[in-house]
């Protein structure tokens, strides 16, 4: 396998599907049997979900509420979609334990490093609820601090798009895709990714990070089977470990020649 331990990061969005709120039934087990087929390749899978389906702190701003309150009941919000994302996957027969990083002792267990990672030895998946327990923070930091935390090989951030590109492109079509970046080049072209502080974190303990389209059915199985899907984010050349260096797939996209590693793919 590619990846020993895994960190998956889905936005609370996502799981709206075509809705304008809440959970969609139908895109709620489509990600629990990804899940699933990935925890059946021997990799250890932890996972971290959003809340903005639900609930986003600015929003309490925005209706003159206080931000700090409004954080928490974001950071409740995740702890809902982590529930279903775990009552979907134990539909599934799959083993999960739900560690939370605010205490709700009813329903998941406080979030415990060594616990966590005995659970992923296990073969457990592990979903990190409540994000890191604090205001002020996303899940994507969440995604990044746990990760870093576990030791996990890499943050795999499933969104709609199958990766990073020069500029958004569903509002312009002449969007160009990178297929590897570095920390510093995200950086320098003001790409956005993640916060700068989800992002900070995975720079400064060389975490790479690969942004891909998880609405695509067996797009999660062919990543961690070693395919170079969506956008590598890391660290570039030496620096890499060769676990994480791959080369650019499309050699169409010219602009993007620096970032091109023309090592052979190996085997
Ligand atoms: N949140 C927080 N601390 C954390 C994680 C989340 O305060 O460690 C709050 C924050 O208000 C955030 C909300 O929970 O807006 C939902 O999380 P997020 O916006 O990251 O969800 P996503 O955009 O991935 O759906």
């Amino acid at each position: 396998m590619k990846y020993k331990r895994i960190l998956l990061k889905l936005s609370g969005e996502a799981l709206m599907g075509q809705q304008q709120y809440g959970i969609d039934a139908e895109r709620l087990m489509q990600y629990a049997s990804e899940i699933k087929t990935a925890a059946a390749t021997g990799v250890q899978v932890a996972v971290v979900i959003g809340g903005g389906n639900i609930y986003r702190g600015v929003q309490a701003e925005a209706f003159g509420l206080d931000r700090v309150q409004g954080d928490y009941m974001g950071m409740l919000a995740t702890v809902i979609n982590s529930m279903a994302l775990q009552s979907a996957l134990e539909k599934l027969d799959v083993s999960t334990r739900l560690l939370s990083g605010l205490t709700i002792q009813r329903v998941c267990e406080p979030y415990i490093r060594r616990r966590a990672v005995r659970h992923l030895e296990k073969g457990r998946v592990v979903i990190f609820g409540a994000g890191i327990g604090s205001p002020y923070f996303t899940t994507d930091s969440a995604a990044s601090l746990r990760a870093i935390e576990i030791e996990a090989d890499v943050v795999l951030k499933g969104t709609r798009v199958d990766g990073i590109y020069t500029a958004d492109p569903e509002k312009n079509p002449t969007a160009e895709k990178f297929y590897n970046i570095t920390f510093d080049e995200v950086i320098e072209k003001n790409l956005n990714v993640m916060d700068m502080t989800a992002f900070t974190l995975c720079k400064e303990n060389n975490l790479p990070i690969i942004v891909f389209d998880m609405n695509t059915a067996g797009n999660l199985e062919r990543l961690l089977n070693g395919e170079s899907l969506g956008t590598l984010v890391s660290m570039g050349g030496e620096n890499d470990s060769p676990r994480h260096s791959r080369k650019l797939l499309d050699p169409k996209h010219s602009a993007l020649q620096p970032l091109i590693n023309n090592q052979p793919e190996q085997a």
